[in-house]
Protein backbone atom coordinates (compact mmCIF):
# COMPACT_ATOMS: atom_id res chain seq x y z
CA UNK A 1 0.00 0.00 0.00
CA UNK A 2 1.26 3.18 -0.96
CA UNK A 3 0.88 5.86 2.09
CA UNK A 4 -1.31 8.82 -0.08
CA UNK A 5 -2.93 11.78 1.64
CA UNK A 6 -6.37 11.67 0.79
CA UNK A 7 -8.04 13.04 -2.32
CA UNK A 8 -11.57 14.26 -3.34
CA UNK A 9 -13.62 15.02 -6.68
CA UNK A 10 -16.81 15.43 -8.03
CA UNK A 11 -16.75 11.80 -9.67
CA UNK A 12 -20.20 12.75 -11.56
CA UNK A 13 -20.49 15.73 -14.10
CA UNK A 14 -19.95 18.99 -13.41
CA UNK A 15 -23.55 20.86 -13.41
CA UNK A 16 -26.93 20.38 -11.53
CA UNK A 17 -28.72 16.56 -11.73
CA UNK A 18 -30.72 14.51 -9.62
CA UNK A 19 -27.78 13.06 -7.64
CA UNK A 20 -23.93 13.67 -7.48
CA UNK A 21 -21.56 11.48 -6.34
CA UNK A 22 -18.31 12.47 -3.99
CA UNK A 23 -15.11 10.27 -3.67
CA UNK A 24 -12.69 10.28 -1.75
CA UNK A 25 -9.54 7.71 -1.78
CA UNK A 26 -6.45 7.65 0.55
CA UNK A 27 -5.95 6.61 4.28
CA UNK A 28 -8.11 9.19 5.64
CA UNK A 29 -11.05 9.22 3.46
CA UNK A 30 -13.03 7.31 6.12
CA UNK A 31 -12.03 9.27 9.45
CA UNK A 32 -12.23 12.32 7.07
CA UNK A 33 -15.84 11.68 6.03
CA UNK A 34 -17.16 10.46 9.58
CA UNK A 35 -16.14 13.80 11.48
CA UNK A 36 -18.95 15.12 9.33
CA UNK A 37 -21.31 12.75 8.91
CA UNK A 38 -24.47 11.01 11.12
CA UNK A 39 -25.60 7.83 10.31
CA UNK A 40 -29.31 7.82 10.46
CA UNK A 41 -29.63 4.56 12.00
CA UNK A 42 -26.34 3.41 14.13
CA UNK A 43 -24.67 5.34 16.10
CA UNK A 44 -21.58 3.35 14.72
CA UNK A 45 -18.89 5.11 13.48
CA UNK A 46 -18.33 4.30 9.40
CA UNK A 47 -14.54 3.17 10.61
CA UNK A 48 -16.56 0.72 12.42
CA UNK A 49 -18.44 -0.44 9.25
CA UNK A 50 -18.06 -3.25 6.72
CA UNK A 51 -16.30 -2.67 3.63
CA UNK A 52 -18.96 -2.14 0.72
CA UNK A 53 -21.61 -1.14 2.79
CA UNK A 54 -24.06 1.98 2.01
CA UNK A 55 -25.09 4.61 4.81
CA UNK A 56 -28.18 6.82 4.98
CA UNK A 57 -27.54 9.91 7.03
CA UNK A 58 -26.50 13.65 6.95
CA UNK A 59 -24.08 15.51 5.94
CA UNK A 60 -23.36 19.08 8.62
CA UNK A 61 -20.87 21.56 8.94
CA UNK A 62 -21.29 21.91 12.73
CA UNK A 63 -24.61 21.76 13.60
CA UNK A 64 -25.76 22.96 9.71
CA UNK A 65 -26.91 20.39 7.71
CA UNK A 66 -25.65 20.37 4.44
CA UNK A 67 -27.48 17.20 2.52
CA UNK A 68 -29.42 14.49 3.40
CA UNK A 69 -27.08 11.66 1.45
CA UNK A 70 -25.91 8.22 1.29
CA UNK A 71 -22.14 7.18 2.26
CA UNK A 72 -20.99 4.41 0.28
CA UNK A 73 -17.84 2.29 2.43
CA UNK A 74 -15.36 0.36 0.23
CA UNK A 75 -11.69 -0.65 2.57
CA UNK A 76 -8.70 -1.25 1.39
CA UNK A 77 -7.83 -2.98 -0.64
CA UNK A 78 -10.69 -4.08 -2.68
CA UNK A 79 -11.29 -0.54 -3.49
CA UNK A 80 -11.24 1.20 -7.01
CA UNK A 81 -7.99 2.76 -6.09
CA UNK A 82 -6.93 0.02 -3.70
CA UNK A 83 -7.08 2.32 -0.67
CA UNK A 84 -9.94 3.04 1.70
CA UNK A 85 -12.51 4.65 -0.59
CA UNK A 86 -16.06 6.55 0.00
CA UNK A 87 -18.95 7.75 -2.48
CA UNK A 88 -20.74 9.95 -1.15
CA UNK A 89 -24.36 10.14 -3.21
CA UNK A 90 -25.89 13.63 -2.46
CA UNK A 91 -28.39 15.58 -4.45
CA UNK A 92 -27.25 17.16 -7.25
CA UNK A 93 -27.49 20.69 -6.90
CA UNK A 94 -23.91 22.22 -7.95
CA UNK A 95 -24.07 24.23 -4.14
CA UNK A 96 -24.79 20.97 -2.15
CA UNK A 97 -21.85 19.63 -4.08
CA UNK A 98 -19.47 22.28 -3.54
CA UNK A 99 -20.36 22.92 0.06
CA UNK A 100 -19.39 18.95 0.89
CA UNK A 101 -16.33 19.09 -0.83
CA UNK A 102 -14.95 22.00 0.54
CA UNK A 103 -16.05 21.25 4.08
CA UNK A 104 -13.85 17.63 3.31
CA UNK A 105 -11.10 20.14 2.22
CA UNK A 106 -11.47 22.25 5.63
CA UNK A 107 -11.06 19.24 7.49
CA UNK A 108 -7.68 17.77 5.36
CA UNK A 109 -8.68 15.96 2.11
CA UNK A 110 -6.79 17.46 -0.93
CA UNK A 111 -8.73 17.76 -4.66
CA UNK A 112 -7.55 15.77 -6.51
CA UNK A 113 -5.68 16.19 -9.89
CA UNK A 114 -7.33 14.65 -13.47
CA UNK A 115 -6.58 10.82 -13.46
CA UNK A 116 -5.65 10.32 -10.00
CA UNK A 117 -7.86 8.08 -8.70
CA UNK A 118 -6.63 6.02 -11.76
CA UNK A 119 -2.88 6.58 -11.02
CA UNK A 120 -3.55 5.14 -7.97
CA UNK A 121 -5.50 2.17 -8.98
CA UNK A 122 -2.68 1.86 -11.30
CA UNK A 123 0.39 2.32 -8.49
CA UNK A 124 -1.60 0.07 -6.01
CA UNK A 125 -1.68 -3.00 -8.97
CA UNK A 126 -5.48 -2.54 -9.07
CA UNK A 127 -4.99 -2.44 -13.22
CA UNK A 128 -2.08 -2.25 -15.82
CA UNK A 129 -1.14 1.08 -17.34
CA UNK A 130 -3.69 -0.13 -20.96
CA UNK A 131 -6.43 -1.05 -18.11
CA UNK A 132 -5.78 2.28 -16.78
CA UNK A 133 -6.01 3.74 -19.93
CA UNK A 134 -8.72 2.31 -21.30
CA UNK A 135 -11.04 3.75 -18.65
CA UNK A 136 -10.14 7.36 -20.39
CA UNK A 137 -11.09 5.94 -23.42
CA UNK A 138 -14.17 4.21 -22.27
CA UNK A 139 -15.12 7.58 -20.80
CA UNK A 140 -14.94 9.18 -23.90
CA UNK A 141 -16.37 6.40 -26.44
CA UNK A 142 -19.50 7.50 -28.05
CA UNK A 143 -20.25 4.69 -30.34
CA UNK A 144 -20.54 0.86 -29.95
CA UNK A 145 -17.39 0.09 -32.06
CA UNK A 146 -14.86 2.95 -30.11
CA UNK A 147 -17.24 1.39 -26.24
CA UNK A 148 -16.02 -2.35 -27.44
CA UNK A 149 -12.28 -1.69 -28.04
CA UNK A 150 -11.76 0.56 -24.60
CA UNK A 151 -14.29 -2.18 -22.33
CA UNK A 152 -11.67 -5.18 -24.16
CA UNK A 153 -8.60 -3.11 -23.25
CA UNK A 154 -9.96 -2.41 -19.68
CA UNK A 155 -10.74 -5.97 -18.76
CA UNK A 156 -7.44 -7.19 -19.44
CA UNK A 157 -7.49 -7.76 -23.46
CA UNK A 158 -3.97 -7.71 -25.35
CA UNK A 159 -2.35 -7.19 -22.07
CA UNK A 160 -2.78 -10.16 -20.71
CA UNK A 161 -1.74 -12.05 -23.48
CA UNK A 162 1.87 -9.92 -23.85
CA UNK A 163 2.61 -10.54 -19.89
CA UNK A 164 2.16 -13.83 -20.58
CA UNK A 165 4.58 -14.00 -23.45
CA UNK A 166 6.96 -11.64 -21.34
CA UNK A 167 7.64 -14.34 -18.68
CA UNK A 168 8.07 -16.77 -21.15
CA UNK A 169 10.79 -14.36 -22.45
CA UNK A 170 12.15 -13.16 -18.87
CA UNK A 171 12.60 -17.01 -18.56
CA UNK A 172 14.90 -17.42 -21.24
CA UNK A 173 16.86 -14.23 -20.38
CA UNK A 174 17.07 -15.64 -17.05
CA UNK A 175 18.37 -19.13 -18.05
CA UNK A 176 21.21 -17.25 -20.73
CA UNK A 177 22.10 -14.90 -18.11
CA UNK A 178 22.89 -17.91 -16.21
CA UNK A 179 24.77 -19.57 -18.87
CA UNK A 180 26.88 -16.71 -18.48
CA UNK A 181 27.89 -17.11 -14.76
CA UNK A 182 28.90 -20.56 -16.84
CA UNK A 183 30.73 -19.18 -19.54
CA UNK A 184 34.33 -21.17 -19.11
CA UNK A 185 32.21 -24.38 -18.96
CA UNK A 186 30.69 -23.69 -22.59
CA UNK A 187 26.88 -24.65 -21.35
CA UNK A 188 23.56 -23.95 -22.73
CA UNK A 189 20.69 -23.99 -20.25
CA UNK A 190 18.61 -21.76 -22.85
CA UNK A 191 17.20 -23.95 -25.45
CA UNK A 192 17.74 -22.08 -28.89
CA UNK A 193 15.08 -24.13 -30.61
CA UNK A 194 12.92 -22.74 -28.30
CA UNK A 195 13.97 -19.64 -28.05
CA UNK A 196 13.70 -18.64 -31.74
CA UNK A 197 9.91 -20.24 -31.88
CA UNK A 198 9.15 -18.13 -28.91
CA UNK A 199 10.36 -15.03 -30.63
CA UNK A 200 8.62 -16.09 -33.68
CA UNK A 201 5.73 -16.97 -32.51
CA UNK A 202 5.66 -13.26 -30.40
CA UNK A 203 6.51 -11.50 -33.66
CA UNK A 204 3.32 -12.88 -35.12
CA UNK A 205 1.15 -11.50 -32.46
CA UNK A 206 2.90 -8.20 -31.94
CA UNK A 207 2.45 -8.02 -35.75
CA UNK A 208 -1.31 -8.55 -35.63
CA UNK A 209 -1.72 -6.15 -32.91
CA UNK A 210 0.00 -3.27 -34.87
CA UNK A 211 -1.72 -3.85 -38.06
CA UNK A 212 -4.81 -4.02 -35.74
CA UNK A 213 -4.33 -0.36 -35.19
CA UNK A 214 -5.57 1.01 -38.54
CA UNK A 215 -8.77 -0.23 -37.29
CA UNK A 216 -8.36 0.87 -33.72
CA UNK A 217 -7.10 4.34 -34.72
CA UNK A 218 -9.41 4.48 -37.61
CA UNK A 219 -12.54 4.14 -34.92
CA UNK A 220 -11.17 6.01 -32.28
CA UNK A 221 -11.10 9.01 -34.98
CA UNK A 222 -14.09 8.11 -37.02
CA UNK A 223 -13.81 6.31 -40.44
CA UNK A 224 -12.34 9.04 -43.13
CA UNK A 225 -14.87 9.11 -45.62
CA UNK A 226 -15.14 11.91 -48.25
CA UNK A 227 -17.68 12.94 -50.39
CA UNK A 228 -15.80 14.52 -53.31
CA UNK A 229 -17.89 14.97 -56.90
CA UNK A 230 -18.55 18.19 -59.58
CA UNK A 231 -20.18 21.32 -58.19
CA UNK A 232 -23.53 20.66 -58.35
CA UNK A 233 -23.79 17.32 -58.06
CA UNK A 234 -25.16 17.38 -54.33
CA UNK A 235 -22.58 16.59 -52.04
CA UNK A 236 -23.82 19.56 -49.57
CA UNK A 237 -27.16 17.70 -50.22
CA UNK A 238 -26.15 14.39 -49.13
CA UNK A 239 -24.05 15.58 -46.47
CA UNK A 240 -27.31 16.95 -44.76
CA UNK A 241 -29.51 14.26 -45.71
CA UNK A 242 -27.03 11.77 -43.40
CA UNK A 243 -26.67 14.22 -40.89
CA UNK A 244 -30.08 15.22 -41.07
CA UNK A 245 -29.57 18.79 -40.31
CA UNK A 246 -27.92 21.94 -42.31
CA UNK A 247 -24.58 21.34 -42.02
CA UNK A 248 -23.46 22.96 -45.10
CA UNK A 249 -24.41 25.56 -47.71
CA UNK A 250 -27.04 24.10 -50.10
CA UNK A 251 -27.05 26.10 -53.20
CA UNK A 252 -27.39 26.36 -57.14
CA UNK A 253 -24.85 28.69 -57.59
CA UNK A 254 -21.18 26.43 -58.56
CA UNK A 255 -18.54 26.37 -55.83
CA UNK A 256 -20.71 27.81 -52.77
CA UNK A 257 -18.68 24.71 -50.65
CA UNK A 258 -15.55 26.65 -50.35
CA UNK A 259 -14.34 24.77 -47.42
CA UNK A 260 -14.43 20.90 -46.40
CA UNK A 261 -16.96 20.03 -43.50
CA UNK A 262 -16.30 17.38 -41.31
CA UNK A 263 -18.60 15.59 -38.74
CA UNK A 264 -18.82 12.56 -37.30
CA UNK A 265 -21.76 10.52 -37.71
CA UNK A 266 -22.10 6.78 -36.12
CA UNK A 267 -23.66 4.13 -38.37
CA UNK A 268 -24.75 0.76 -36.77
CA UNK A 269 -22.07 1.28 -34.28
CA UNK A 270 -19.25 2.28 -36.55
CA UNK A 271 -18.02 6.25 -36.74
CA UNK A 272 -17.74 7.66 -39.75
CA UNK A 273 -15.69 11.09 -40.47
CA UNK A 274 -17.28 12.62 -43.34
CA UNK A 275 -16.28 15.59 -44.91
CA UNK A 276 -17.82 17.35 -47.63
CA UNK A 277 -15.41 18.94 -50.57
CA UNK A 278 -15.28 21.79 -52.43
CA UNK A 279 -16.48 21.07 -55.72
CA UNK A 280 -13.84 19.10 -57.81
CA UNK A 281 -13.06 21.98 -60.64
CA UNK A 282 -10.97 24.91 -62.11
CA UNK A 283 -11.53 27.55 -59.13
CA UNK A 284 -12.79 30.73 -60.17
CA UNK A 285 -11.38 32.55 -57.41
CA UNK A 286 -8.55 32.56 -54.90
CA UNK A 287 -10.67 31.24 -51.73
CA UNK A 288 -11.82 28.94 -53.92
CA UNK A 289 -8.62 27.07 -55.51
CA UNK A 290 -7.55 26.38 -51.69
CA UNK A 291 -11.01 24.72 -51.31
CA UNK A 292 -10.01 22.70 -54.25
CA UNK A 293 -6.86 22.23 -52.46
CA UNK A 294 -7.95 21.44 -49.64
CA UNK A 295 -10.50 18.72 -51.04
CA UNK A 296 -7.59 17.06 -52.88
CA UNK A 297 -5.95 16.72 -49.77
CA UNK A 298 -8.82 15.00 -48.21
CA UNK A 299 -9.16 12.72 -50.65
CA UNK A 300 -5.66 11.65 -50.12
CA UNK A 301 -6.45 11.06 -46.69
CA UNK A 302 -9.72 9.14 -46.77
CA UNK A 303 -9.93 5.26 -46.27
CA UNK A 304 -13.52 5.45 -48.32
CA UNK A 305 -14.19 8.11 -50.76
CA UNK A 306 -18.03 8.46 -52.22
CA UNK A 307 -18.03 9.83 -55.94
CA UNK A 308 -21.40 11.50 -56.07
CA UNK A 309 -22.86 12.18 -59.87
CA UNK A 310 -25.88 14.02 -61.10
CA UNK A 311 -26.97 11.39 -63.95
CA UNK A 312 -27.93 14.92 -65.97
CA UNK A 313 -24.29 15.82 -66.08
CA UNK A 314 -20.99 14.23 -67.39
CA UNK A 315 -19.51 11.34 -65.24
CA UNK A 316 -15.75 12.83 -64.41
CA UNK A 317 -14.30 9.71 -65.83
CA UNK A 318 -10.31 11.06 -65.18
CA UNK A 319 -11.08 11.57 -61.81
CA UNK A 320 -12.38 8.25 -60.98
CA UNK A 321 -9.90 6.61 -62.71
CA UNK A 322 -7.70 8.70 -60.98
CA UNK A 323 -8.85 7.62 -57.71
CA UNK A 324 -9.81 3.89 -58.97
CA UNK A 325 -5.40 3.71 -59.40
CA UNK A 326 -4.80 4.74 -55.81
CA UNK A 327 -6.47 1.57 -54.57
CA UNK A 328 -9.15 3.26 -52.37
CA UNK A 329 -12.56 2.29 -51.20
CA UNK A 330 -14.46 4.04 -53.61
CA UNK A 331 -18.69 3.80 -53.91
CA UNK A 332 -19.98 5.28 -57.41
CA UNK A 333 -23.51 7.24 -55.85
CA UNK A 334 -25.42 8.42 -59.15
CA UNK A 335 -27.29 11.36 -57.78
CA UNK A 336 -30.84 12.99 -57.96
CA UNK A 337 -32.80 9.89 -59.55
CA UNK A 338 -36.07 11.13 -58.17
CA UNK A 339 -35.82 13.02 -61.57
CA UNK A 340 -35.13 10.08 -63.67
CA UNK A 341 -37.66 7.72 -64.78
CA UNK A 342 -35.63 4.58 -65.29
CA UNK A 343 -31.66 3.94 -64.36
CA UNK A 344 -29.79 3.32 -67.53
CA UNK A 345 -28.59 -0.75 -66.85
CA UNK A 346 -25.89 -0.17 -69.53
CA UNK A 347 -24.32 2.37 -67.52
CA UNK A 348 -24.40 0.34 -64.60
CA UNK A 349 -22.94 -2.44 -66.35
CA UNK A 350 -20.12 -0.55 -68.14
CA UNK A 351 -19.23 1.02 -64.40
CA UNK A 352 -18.58 -2.47 -63.09
CA UNK A 353 -16.62 -3.66 -66.22
CA UNK A 354 -14.40 -0.42 -66.14
CA UNK A 355 -14.48 -0.16 -61.95
CA UNK A 356 -14.57 -4.15 -60.99
CA UNK A 357 -13.70 -2.97 -57.35
CA UNK A 358 -16.30 -0.14 -56.98
CA UNK A 359 -19.70 -0.66 -55.24
CA UNK A 360 -22.26 1.21 -57.18
CA UNK A 361 -25.73 2.99 -56.00
CA UNK A 362 -28.36 5.33 -57.07
CA UNK A 363 -29.78 7.81 -54.63
CA UNK A 364 -31.72 11.33 -54.14
CA UNK A 365 -30.09 12.90 -51.90
CA UNK A 366 -32.47 15.27 -51.78
CA UNK A 367 -35.82 13.37 -51.50
CA UNK A 368 -33.25 10.81 -49.17
CA UNK A 369 -34.33 7.80 -51.48
CA UNK A 370 -31.62 4.97 -50.77
CA UNK A 371 -29.57 6.42 -48.38
CA UNK A 372 -30.25 3.38 -46.02
CA UNK A 373 -28.49 1.78 -49.40
CA UNK A 374 -25.55 4.27 -48.99
CA UNK A 375 -25.40 3.70 -45.54
CA UNK A 376 -25.33 -0.09 -45.53
CA UNK A 377 -22.42 -0.38 -48.03
CA UNK A 378 -20.49 2.03 -45.63
CA UNK A 379 -21.07 -0.44 -43.03
CA UNK A 380 -20.23 -3.49 -45.10
CA UNK A 381 -16.85 -2.18 -46.13
CA UNK A 382 -16.06 -1.84 -42.18
CA UNK A 383 -17.32 -4.77 -40.79
CA UNK A 384 -15.46 -7.00 -43.06
CA UNK A 385 -11.82 -5.02 -42.45
CA UNK A 386 -12.47 -5.39 -39.05
CA UNK A 387 -10.15 -7.18 -37.05
CA UNK A 388 -11.19 -10.04 -35.30
CA UNK A 389 -9.77 -10.47 -31.78
CA UNK A 390 -7.95 -8.24 -29.73
CA UNK A 391 -6.99 -4.01 -30.84
CA UNK A 392 -4.60 -1.78 -30.40
CA UNK A 393 -6.55 1.63 -30.61
CA UNK A 394 -3.73 3.51 -28.21
CA UNK A 395 -0.67 5.03 -30.45
CA UNK A 396 2.07 4.48 -27.37
CA UNK A 397 0.96 1.06 -27.38
CA UNK A 398 1.52 1.29 -30.94
CA UNK A 399 4.79 2.68 -30.27
CA UNK A 400 6.01 0.23 -28.35
CA UNK A 401 4.99 -2.44 -30.25
CA UNK A 402 6.62 -1.51 -33.28
CA UNK A 403 9.72 -0.81 -30.73
CA UNK A 404 9.29 -4.34 -29.61
CA UNK A 405 8.98 -6.04 -33.07
CA UNK A 406 12.75 -4.43 -33.51
CA UNK A 407 14.07 -5.78 -30.98
CA UNK A 408 12.74 -9.20 -31.33
CA UNK A 409 14.15 -8.81 -35.25
CA UNK A 410 17.24 -8.14 -33.52
CA UNK A 411 17.07 -11.09 -30.96
CA UNK A 412 15.91 -13.12 -34.07
CA UNK A 413 18.70 -12.52 -36.48
CA UNK A 414 21.55 -13.18 -33.13
CA UNK A 415 19.79 -16.51 -33.07
CA UNK A 416 19.93 -17.17 -36.47
CA UNK A 417 24.00 -15.80 -36.30
CA UNK A 418 24.60 -18.03 -33.30
CA UNK A 419 25.36 -14.81 -31.57
CA UNK A 420 26.58 -15.41 -28.21
CA UNK A 421 24.78 -15.39 -25.46
CA UNK A 422 25.51 -12.10 -23.54
CA UNK A 423 24.96 -10.11 -26.73
CA UNK A 424 21.31 -12.19 -27.36
CA UNK A 425 20.51 -11.01 -23.50
CA UNK A 426 20.86 -7.50 -24.59
CA UNK A 427 18.22 -7.78 -27.14
CA UNK A 428 16.23 -9.60 -25.36
CA UNK A 429 16.20 -7.26 -21.92
CA UNK A 430 15.07 -4.36 -24.52
CA UNK A 431 12.01 -5.82 -25.88
CA UNK A 432 11.22 -6.88 -22.83
CA UNK A 433 11.06 -3.23 -21.53
CA UNK A 434 9.21 -2.56 -24.70
CA UNK A 435 6.99 -5.07 -23.99
CA UNK A 436 6.65 -3.50 -20.31
CA UNK A 437 6.41 -0.08 -21.43
CA UNK A 438 2.63 -1.27 -22.72
CA UNK A 439 0.98 -2.43 -19.36
CA UNK A 440 3.88 -0.81 -17.20
CA UNK A 441 5.56 -3.41 -15.50
CA UNK A 442 8.42 -1.80 -16.33
CA UNK A 443 9.11 1.89 -14.63
CA UNK A 444 7.89 4.31 -16.23
CA UNK A 445 8.75 7.94 -16.88
CA UNK A 446 6.86 10.14 -14.20
CA UNK A 447 6.23 12.51 -17.03
CA UNK A 448 4.95 9.91 -19.43
CA UNK A 449 2.49 9.21 -16.51
CA UNK A 450 1.81 13.12 -16.11
CA UNK A 451 0.75 12.82 -19.67
CA UNK A 452 -1.24 9.90 -19.89
CA UNK A 453 -3.33 10.86 -16.47
CA UNK A 454 -3.53 14.68 -17.27
CA UNK A 455 -5.64 13.26 -20.43
CA UNK A 456 -8.47 12.01 -17.46
CA UNK A 457 -10.43 14.62 -16.12
CA UNK A 458 -10.61 15.62 -12.78
CA UNK A 459 -12.12 12.85 -10.25
CA UNK A 460 -11.43 9.88 -12.44
P1 LIG B 1 -22.81 20.43 -54.25
O1 LIG B 1 -22.30 21.59 -55.01
O2 LIG B 1 -22.30 19.15 -54.82
O3 LIG B 1 -22.58 20.53 -52.77
O4 LIG B 1 -24.39 20.40 -54.52
P2 LIG B 1 -25.62 20.90 -53.62
O5 LIG B 1 -25.88 19.93 -52.53
O6 LIG B 1 -25.40 22.32 -53.27
O7 LIG B 1 -26.81 20.73 -54.66
C1 LIG B 1 -26.85 21.40 -55.88
C2 LIG B 1 -28.29 21.48 -56.36
O8 LIG B 1 -28.79 20.20 -56.67
C3 LIG B 1 -29.22 22.07 -55.30
O9 LIG B 1 -30.17 22.89 -55.95
C4 LIG B 1 -29.91 20.85 -54.71
O10 LIG B 1 -31.19 21.12 -54.21
C5 LIG B 1 -29.98 19.93 -55.93
N1 LIG B 1 -30.03 18.52 -55.56
C6 LIG B 1 -29.20 17.85 -54.75
N2 LIG B 1 -29.56 16.57 -54.65
C7 LIG B 1 -30.69 16.41 -55.38
C8 LIG B 1 -31.56 15.30 -55.65
O11 LIG B 1 -31.40 14.18 -55.19
N3 LIG B 1 -32.60 15.53 -56.49
C9 LIG B 1 -32.84 16.77 -57.03
N4 LIG B 1 -33.88 16.88 -57.81
N5 LIG B 1 -32.05 17.81 -56.79
C10 LIG B 1 -30.98 17.65 -55.97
Amino acid sequence: MTNNDTIIALATAAGSSAIAIIRLSGNESISLVDSVFKSAKFQKKLSKQKSHTVHLGVIADKNTAIDQVLVSVFKNPHSYTGEDVVEISCHGSHYIQQSIIDLLIEKGARLAKAGEFTLRAFLNKKMDLSQAEAVADLIAAESKAEHQIAIGQMRGGFSEQLKKLREQLINFAALIELELDFSEEDVAFANRKELLSLVIKIKEIIKKLIDSFAYGNVIKNGVPVVIAGKPNAGKSSLLNTLFNEEKAIVSKIAGTTRDSIEDILVIDGIPFRFTDTAGLRKANDKIEAIGVSRAKNKIEAAKIVIYLYDFSDEFDQEFVDKIYKENKIIILAMNKIDQLDGIDNNWIKYLKTRYPKVKNCAISAKKGINIDVLKQLLTNIISKKQTAGLVVSNSRHKNALENTLTSLQAVQKGLDANLSGDLLAIDIRESLRYIGQITGEVAIDKDILGTIFGKFCIGK
